[in-house]
């Protein structure tokens, strides 16, 4: 089978649809291509009747005005991160002190139904038939244009191709003519922000925490979780509280089933008797998704990594082959404002080379 089009996205994450929004502004033809059966890359809920919690991001800051505007526009709901009450901290030996540190989150934004809420407008807002998902792209080639090859053989052609997938994933793609060594390199020096995390959340019918003084939010130096908020969705009578697993990956692997009970087990140490009985939990660990992180993304990183568009990434194949995901962003690379930051640059781009 074969399509054509004009701009080939690859990757149905926030940056590959918020860049697609803009080209449809410009009237511009693309046409997404996206590995997983659903859109969001690391924008990923789990869902408990009415309510919603989220699996990769849960927060946007104030200053990141893309992000704010693009809730306004779709009409979603922003609600404030909770952080009243009383903090809690679990010592190495697992005891627990109350108002010790601070709200880490407090002042951040949530967003109603959790951040897919922002993943299904974009969605809503484009041409269905321009989106195609369970589409992982193998091969890139340079033609007189650009061309995709789909696991299942299908071959779509265009004139600009941009990866809206993390760097270190898309130096997995074969490209033909080979990318050189120092550019192969290049991608995968830029980790993948959060690739290596994973997430426990527990939901509850109600957010008793709330009720006893306690804001959700807890440090740990004993674990699994490392840090915990809670993670209610608004509006609902649910409560949810999740942490980031600190179990190195490669001690994690294979014993999902422990983590996930031993951070209940935890969550039971520092709210009481009624975190050990959640009416659903989640445990979502990103090290495991290849279209997401690479096994060099399992070791943790020291802090925000300086992100950007390193130079010898930045005229692949005469600025035919463009790189777009959230860690190529100069100013806010690796947050959700990044991905949409990334989307803005290359729109621009590629509408300023159609006028040239
Ligand atoms: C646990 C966690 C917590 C986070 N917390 C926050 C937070 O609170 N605030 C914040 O601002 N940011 C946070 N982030 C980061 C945020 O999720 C990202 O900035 C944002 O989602 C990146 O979007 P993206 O479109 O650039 O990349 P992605 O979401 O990674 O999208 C890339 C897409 O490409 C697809 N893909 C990959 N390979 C191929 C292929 N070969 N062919 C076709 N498709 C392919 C993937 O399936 C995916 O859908 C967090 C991330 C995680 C994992």
């Amino acid at each position: 089978m074969e399509r054509s089009t004009d701009v080939i996205i690859v990757g149905g994450g926030l940056s590959g649809l918020a860049l697609a929004d803009h080209l449809e502004q410009a009237g511009i033809a693309y046409l997404i291509l996206e590995a997983r059966d659903r859109l969001g890359g690391r924008i990923k809920v789990g869902e408990y009747n009415d309510s919603f919690v989220d699996l990769g991001p849960s927060w946007f800051w104030p200053g990141q005005y893309r992000i704010a505007d693009a809730v306004k526009r779709f009409g979603l709901k922003q609600f404030n991160q909770y952080a009243a009450g009383t903090l809690s901290f679990e010592d190495q030996n697992g005891e627990v002190h109350r108002n010790m540190g601070y709200a880490s989150m407090e002042g951040s934004y949530r967003v109603k139904g959790g951040m897919t809420s922002v993943i299904k407008a974009y969605a809503g807002a484009l041409d269905e038939t321009k989106i195609i998902t369970d589409a992982p792209v193998k091969t890139a080639r340079l033609t007189n244009g650009v061309e995709v090859v789909l696991e299942n053989g299908t071959v779509v052609k265009g004139q600009k191709l941009v990866l809206a997938i993390p760097p270190r994933v898309a130096s997995n793609i074969v490209y033909e003519p080979a990318l050189s060594v120092p550019e192969i390199q290049a991608l995968q020096a830029i980790p993948t922000w959060m690739g290596g995390q994973a997430k426990f959340v527990a939901v509850y019918d109600e957010p008793f925490w709330r009720k006893e003084g306690l804001s959700g939010d807890a440090m740990s130096r004993h674990g699994p979780m490392v840090e915990i908020h809670d993670a209610s969705d608004m509006q609902t009578e649910t409560g949810a509280l999740f942490g980031f697993v600190g179990v190195p990956v490669h001690v994690r692997k294979g014993h999902n089933e422990d983590v996930a009970q031993a951070a209940l087990q935890q969550l039971g140490r520092l709210f009481g008797e009624k975190a050990l009985k959640p009416a659903k939990v989640f445990y979502q660990d990103w090290a495991e998704e290849p279209e997401t992180s690479s096994e060099m993304d399992a070791n943790p990183l020291g802090g925000h990594p300086s992100y950007g568009l390193p130079y010898a990434l930045s005229n692949l194949w005469d600025g035919r082959l463009m790189l777009g995901s959230t860690e190529t962003a100069s100013q806010f690379g690796g947050f959700i404002e990044g991905a949409l930051e990334r989307a803005e640059q290359l729109a621009n781009e590629i509408v300023a080379d159609r006028n040239v």
